[in-house]
């Protein structure tokens, strides 16, 4: 269906969860793969060696996306070990979920650290790049609580928020360069992340669900294989509910 061979997409965070699913799909429709991840490097090498099998190159950097410097210098590596990029996937999310009451000034940093301000780190690391070759493809992981808002996500919800604010003016700013940029807001999708959600909680969130079930990584990778597509070219600045109809 979508064509992706001789392209090269950046995927943050991609060891596993989301990205790794996201990663996976775009090598299976022919995209070279560099990915970051921050800890697990036993894991980051298991995708590398997942993703070679698609037949891709593949390539894992360590890396904090909250870094600014070390942001720029893994698009640098990037690009001299590609060639090129065209397609960055900011998907790299951390939660630290508690009521405002109990939440420290360390966990509201470190949420809009990763989450925003290390989409800010990696759109402004490929910027002057897509501006030169006239072409590229940001797509960005928010969140449904960006949109609805949810108790005990105050820090997530607000950087959540902020990408998709930011994923239009951006989209404002590169339209002319042919450059898209569209956020997805998934709601509840299987991981690591949802899996630490407490039991109760995870209940009411599946009830509200109209599709009646959890979401799944491939939802959101088969999302972003659409929006790297030529054909979605002529789609910016849009955000992309990927929900089963949670927030409806
Ligand atoms: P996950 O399973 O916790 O995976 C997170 C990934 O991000 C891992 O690869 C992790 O690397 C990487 N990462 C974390 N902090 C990083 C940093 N500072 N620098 C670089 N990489 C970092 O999460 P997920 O559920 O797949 O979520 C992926 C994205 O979707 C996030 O942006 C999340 O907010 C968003 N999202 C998820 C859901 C959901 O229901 N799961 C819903 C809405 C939005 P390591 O393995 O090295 O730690």
């Amino acid at each position: 269906m979508f064509e992706l061979t001789g392209k090269t997409a950046i995927v943050t965070g991609a060891s596993r969860g989301i990205g790794k699913a996201i990663a996976l799909k775009l090598a299976e429709l022919g995209a070279n793969i560099a990915f970051n991840h921050l800890g697990d490097g036993e894991k980051a090498e298991e995708t590398v060696k997942e993703l070679e099998a698609l037949g891709v190159k593949a390539a894992a950097y360590e890396c904090n996306v909250a870094d600014f410097e070390a942001s720029s210098k893994l698009v640098e590596d990037i690009i001299a070990e590609f060639g090129e990029v065209h397609i960055l996937v900011n998907n790299a999310g951390i939660v630290r979920d508690t009521l405002m009451l109990s939440m420290k000034e360390s966990d509201f940093d470190a949420v809009i650290a990763v989450n925003l301000k290390g989409t800010f780190n990696m759109t402004k690391a490929v910027y002057k790049h897509f501006m030169k070759k006239r072409r590229g493809r940001i797509i960005n992981i928010s969140s449904i609580v960006g949109i609805t808002g949810n108790a005990g996500q105050s820090n997530y919800a607000s950087a959540k928020a902020g990408i998709i604010g930011m994923t239009k003016s951006i989209a404002k700013e590169l339209g002319s360069r042919n450059v898209t940029v569209n956020a997805i807001a998934p709601g509840f999708i299987r991981t690591d992340m949802t899996d630490g959600m407490p039991e109760k909680a995870r209940e009411a969130t599946l009830a509200a669900i109209p599709l009646k079930r959890a979401g799944e990584v491939t939802d959101i990778a088969n999302t972003v294989a659409f929006l790297a597509s030529d054909e979605a070219s002529y789609i910016t600045g849009e955000v992309i509910k990927v929900d089963g109809g949670l927030a409806i």
